[in-house]
């Protein structure tokens, strides 16, 4: 991934006419760029920020079919997402995790209760399936999540779904793209569309943040794939578009190990406000959360109200022995849902479809919006078998079934810390063989090592200290006051192999202590 080549093929050939501008760089967008590239398709792809750093490195970091949505009675949605699971888990393995969660019961009804709804479950995930769910005792219970507070435990049920990380998802998913002969390209910020003469879009304006430099970029099809700023590309079209997406606010919490050990989650099925909680552990940390609350404007750096943080607090204390409390978060991190506006009015967030929803204005501008992480790849594959149409391209089958992603491998020894590189782990440890300096630890609290910096420098178009310590490693998110402590070291590696002046280095630095702030409560 080599941002420099990118511009320069650009800017070396100004007519060109690309087959597909993808406009945004979430889950959303990079999934569209690996089926139109992998169909071979001329497919561009261009991020205003970094990839992912909307909602797509924000979410609760579960692949799953959605235990709340089957009890809404969404089989469809339910039943394409356990598909997608399963074809996530077989596709990159490097990055899925089978994990168990355990819903407590403290009810004498509870356990029955959810152990019928969770067979269903299971058998609607059919042949993709990760594992039988059962009822356990208390005694097993108790067993399982020693943390667990156990007055008036009655037992619980075990089930299966996945877990990823979904920044690093989005890099690999880049990287894909890629591999596949198309390009990307962030912080590359859309600012216009351009039309022909009978006002048809045939491309973008766009603007590369690092130079100021404008450029027109034609295409057969554009897709706005924007999450929560489709709005802001629709009126870019049709300047009084009225808003066809909500914002609704999620936040986590991240805490030590201490609070939930052992291998399994929590999964807490209707907190007092009739949501779903988990208390997951990820990355040797637990994450806590989430929130749903409907927000005005969206941004692109959210931040978590009191209230929100208060209310996690207060229910992981009914259910955790170690009762957390505002000084054991290391990290606070709030993200947007995209969720696809009410048909009716006065519908609760809650209640909204988090399935997707394609749309083609009459200029044959593109949007998709709503869905969620695990149905990336479908979502992809229906944009794209849409834009086909729209576009008057023959019909090329969608290939990303059982298409690999980038770092694709099948032994993975998840006690190290860099198996989240897949196949490209043995060129990681070679630089270290060749360069022992790069194996040092960059923090004592975090495990991550200054030959990731390198390599994202090098191999994952990382351009800034919080690309980095954000989104190729996930230091802001599993502990940002030590995050922050890493910065200057970040940037000073960064700087040298980006060959940028001690000013560079300087004002990244500043600029992501501002930003890593937010995620401190103090
Ligand atoms: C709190 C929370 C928890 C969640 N948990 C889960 C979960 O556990 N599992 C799951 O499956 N799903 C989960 N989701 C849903 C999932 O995270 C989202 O559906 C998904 O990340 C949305 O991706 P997106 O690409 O549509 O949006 P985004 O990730 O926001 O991407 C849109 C991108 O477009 C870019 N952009 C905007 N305007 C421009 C422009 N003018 N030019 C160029 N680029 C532009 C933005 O910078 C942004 O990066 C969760 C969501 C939230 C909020």
């Amino acid at each position: 991934m080599t941002r420099d080549l990118y511009i320069r093929t650009i800017e070396q050939h100004p007519d060109k006419i690309w087959d597909f501008i993808i406009i945004g760089g979430g889950a959303t967008g990079l999934g569209a760029g690996v089926d139109a590239a992998s169909r071979g398709y001329d497919t561009l792809l261009l991020e205003q920020y970094d990839f992912s750093k909307g909602t797509s490195s924000r979410s609760t970091k579960l692949i799953h079919g959605g235990v709340r949505y089957l009890a809404q009675g969404d089989i469809s949605m339910v039943l394409e997402a356990l598909e997608e699971r399963g074809l996530l888990r077989q596709n990159a393995p490097h990055l899925f995790r089978n994990l168990k969660f355990i819903i407590p019961s403290y009810e004498w009804w509870g356990g029955p209760f959810y152990t019928v709804g969770l067979k269903v479950y299971d058998m609607m995930s059919g042949r993709l399936d990760l594992g039988p769910s059962e009822y356990l005792s208390r005694e097993e219970i108790m067993d399982a999540i020693p943390n667990l507070v156990q007055d008036e435990l009655k037992g619980g049920v075990i089930y299966h779904d996945g877990q990823f990380d979904d920044s690093r998802l989005a890099i690999n998913l880049a990287q894909t793209i890629v591999e596949n002969g198309g390009y990307v390209l962030n912080y590359f910020n859309v600012t216009g569309l351009l039309k022909d003469q009978e006002g048809m879009i045939n491309g973008v304006i766009c603007t590369d943040e690092e130079t100021g430099k404008q450029y027109n970029i034609y295409s057969k099809i554009v897709i706005n794939a924007t999450g929560v700023f489709v709005d802001d590309i629709l009126r870019m079209d049709e300047k009084k578009h009225r808003n066809t997406v909500v914002p609704s606010q999620g936040v986590h919490l991240v805490l030590d190990r201490s609070f939930l050990t052992g291998d399994y989650a929590i999964m807490i099925p209707r907190t007092s406000d009739g949501r779903v909680l988990f208390a997951v552990p990820w990355h040797d940390k637990v994450v806590v959360g989430t929130t749903d609350t409907l927000v005005e404007t969206a941004c692109i750096e959210p931040r978590a109200l009191d209230e929100e943080i208060e209310f996690i607090l207060t229910t992981a204390v009914k259910y955790l022995r170690k009762a957390p409390s505002r000084k054991d978060v290391l990290s606070v991190f709030a993200g947007l849902r995209p969720l696809a506006a009410p048909e009716e009015e006065g519908q609760e967030t809650k209640e909204i479809s988090r399935g997707h929803k394609i749309t083609v204005s009459l200029s044959g501008l593109i949007t998709i919006m709503g869905g969620k992480w695990t149905t990336y790849r479908k979502m992809a594959e229906d944009v794209i078998d849409k834009a086909e149409i729209l576009g008057g391209f023959e019909h090329i089958p969608c290939v990303t079934r059982n298409m690999p992603v980038h770092g694709f491998v099948k032994n993975i020894n998840r006690k190290d810390h860099l198996y989240v590189f897949g196949s490209d782990l043995t060129k990681i440890r070679r630089m270290i063989s060749e360069n022992p300096k790069l194996g040092e630890k960059i923090h004592t609290a975090l495990p991550y090592l200054k030959v990731e910096v390198v390599w994202a420098v090098r191999h994952e178009m990382a351009r800034t200290v919080e690309d980095v310590l954000a989104r190729r490693t996930r230091a802001l998110f599993l502990d940002a006051a030590a995050s922050m402590e890493m910065a200057p070291i970040v940037g000073k590696i960064m700087g040298k192999e980006l060959g940028k002046r001690r000013s560079w280095r300087k004002k990244q630095v500043e600029s992501y202590l501002k930003t890593a702030s937010g995620y401190i409560l103090n």
